[in-house]
């Protein structure tokens, strides 16, 4: 029987050390937030931003963007935010609506601002191996992993999601590290091959946002599972893994709610005062 993961230890930890980086920081601080639908996830997301903001003195300033905006209405605002002297940072809320195209709009963010890192500027930078803003839920997954102390190097990795904020990113982070990474989709879903690379994972990450679709049978003995995605099922919120029986095969567990997702906050915060400090670097 394996351990759920506990990330409020590093929480604190986490907060109290970006309070004394941002007693540092001798400027205003501002995070634009840009809005285009709103869900369950997103709402709570945007909730942390705007407690973190307070907590962190840093003005916080959703701009929200009607339902029905064009591509080009949306790159025009973004456009005016990278103009903006007094924004220091820029983060797109997802999902977006159906009709956006996202790799346009992520091109948009000047890089300097793009605290999420996906900009292709950021993004290149990452796959060369030399990261300047890595995106703030994969520093909360890597954080995950070093709170448990585990070896990365020549371990097996299954990531489920192939999107540009969460699983290619880290895809080639863990590569960096020598892991060696499957990265899986809905196109091996579909091929019925879940299961298969599930259970040669020695360290699982799942970031897809369907409810309990991991089943807890297909976990390799003693493996770390890291639960990214985040659904709502009967008014509750859950995440991608059948939590109650994978803990019988996995060794750790960090859960939806109450693992990644409480500590992406911060790190969106911690790449903001990066931001301050690479001032106009690029
Ligand atoms: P996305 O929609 O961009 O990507 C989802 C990925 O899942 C795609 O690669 C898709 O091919 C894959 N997929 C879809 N259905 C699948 C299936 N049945 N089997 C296997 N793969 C499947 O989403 P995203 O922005 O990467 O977010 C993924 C999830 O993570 C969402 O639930 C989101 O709310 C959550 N999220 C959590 C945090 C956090 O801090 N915990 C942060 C960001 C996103």
């Amino acid at each position: 029987m394996g351990k759920i993961l506990e990330v409020n230890k590093i929480y604190f930890k986490l907060k109290n050390d970006l309070i004394k980086e941002r007693a540092k920081i001798k400027r205003p601080l501002c995070l634009a937030s840009v809005i285009t639908t709103e869900d369950s996830s997103s709402k709570i997301y945007l909730s942390m931003q705007k407690n973190m903001a307070y907590d962190l003195k840093v003005k916080y300033i959703p701009v929200e963007i009607e339902r029905n905006a064009s591509c080009k209405k949306i790159i025009k605002k973004i456009e005016k935010l990278n103009k903006d002297k007094e924004i220091t940072g820029i983060i797109l809320n997802k999902p977006f609506p159906k009709n956006i195209n996202e790799s346009s709009i992520s091109q948009t963010i000047a890089p300097d601002k793009d605290i999420e890192g996906i900009n292709p500027y950021n993004l290149g930078m990452l796959c060369i191996g030399k990261p300047i803003f890595i995106p703030p839920t994969v520093l909360s997954i890597l954080e995950i992993l070093k709170s448990i102390k585990i070896k990365i190097y020549g371990k097996d990795v299954t990531i489920i999601g192939f999107s540009t904020i969460i699983g290619k990113p880290l895809a080639m982070l863990l590569g960096e590290k020598f892991a060696t990474v499957n990265i899986t989709h809905i196109g091996t879903y579909e091929a019925n091959r879940l299961p298969f690379y599930v259970a040669q994972a020695d360290i699982l990450i799942s970031a897809v946002g369907k409810p309990h679709i991991i089943k807890g049978d297909w976990i390799k003995k003693g493996a770390i599972v890291i639960d990214v995605g985040i659904a709502a099922k009967e008014n509750k919120i859950v995440g991608d893994i059948e939590v109650d029986l994978a803990i019988k095969n996995a060794s750790y567990i960090s859960p939806v709610p109450g693992g990644v997702g409480k500590l992406t906050p911060l790190f969106l915060f911690k790449n903001l005062f990066k931001a301050t400090k690479l001032n106009k670097f690029i």
